[in-house]
């Protein structure tokens, strides 16, 4: 079996969904020069628990995680099966790496994973199961959580954090295609310059507002998934940008992949 690259996406709006964009153009240009995965793991910026969980559920409800939003959103279909036995196995290696988690039945799949994979995935035919932030894990930590994760590559399954590396509803402008604010730009950029040369310590360092990330990363969830994806790179590998945009001026789109 191929190993599966890894991959960090920007999901931006649930709205995405529903618009054709050079955003969803890449997602899908991706998925087609890749083999069928046997199972999805995402790393959701929407799953927020004490303690590390994975769904496990054999068909994960697809969870609507957003309000105020237009009805045809909530009509997006995506019901992709899940598989309690690699959620099992999955729960193991994070244990043996020092990371307990828990099987969570009941948990569905939200839009940071099927905002995506709709895109990608559209015939629902691949196992989508997701695995939550833990709250109280040092930021730092989950770039072991990527390593303890990297060897279900080998078995076809694709791992993918999805979040944004800009953030910033505060600041949020309602027109999607609005000019990025000077500081979105700049932090992709610092970003992008800190994976170039493996700089793992600023890189976790922006998860906690400093001066170069206050704008950016307000909050971390949407920044994590990205410490995540990076933990999956192993020796010789490399990691680039496949996407790179902006929506509504304090949110950067910028997708990389691990290959
Ligand atoms: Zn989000």
């Amino acid at each position: 079996m191929k190993k599966m690259p890894s991959l960090f996406i920007g999901h931006g709006s649930p709205m995405n969904v529903l618009a054709s964009s050079p955003w969803s153009a890449s997602l899908r240009e991706l998925a087609a020069g890749l083999p069928l995965p046997s199972a999805i793991l995402v790393v959701s910026a929407h799953w927020l628990s004490p303690g590390i969980r994975v769904t496990a559920a054999a068909s994960p409800v697809q969870m609507y995680d957003f309000v105020g939003f237009p009805e045809s959103l909530y009509r997006v279909n995506y019901r992709a099966p899940g598989n309690p036995a690699l959620a099992h196995e999955i729960a193991d290696m994070l244990a043996n790496a020092g990371f307990p988690c828990r099987e969570d039945a009941a948990r569905g799949i939200d839009h940071a994973a099927w905002a995506v994979l709709w895109h990608m995935y559209p015939a629902c035919d691949v196992p989508v199961l997701e695995l939550s932030l833990d709250y109280r894990l040092a930021f730092r930590k989950w770039f072991d959580v990527g390593k303890a994760l990297g060897p279900l590559r080998e078995k076809g399954v694709l791992l993918i954090g999805s979040g944004n590396i800009v953030h910033n509803l505060y600041e949020f402008d309602s027109e999607t295609d609005a000019q990025p604010y000077p500081w979105t730009v700049a932090f992709n950029a610092l970003v992008k310059e800190k994976i170039q040369v493996r700089d793992w310590e600023s890189l976790a360092g922006y998860a906690t507002p400093t001066e170069a990330s206050r704008k950016a990363v307000p909050t971390p969830e949407h920044y994590i998934p990205l410490l995540t994806t990076a933990g999956t790179m192993e020796e010789g590998e490399n990691i680039r940008v496949f996407h790179e945009s902006f929506q509504n001026a304090s949110v950067a789109m910028t997708s990389y992949i691990v290959e």
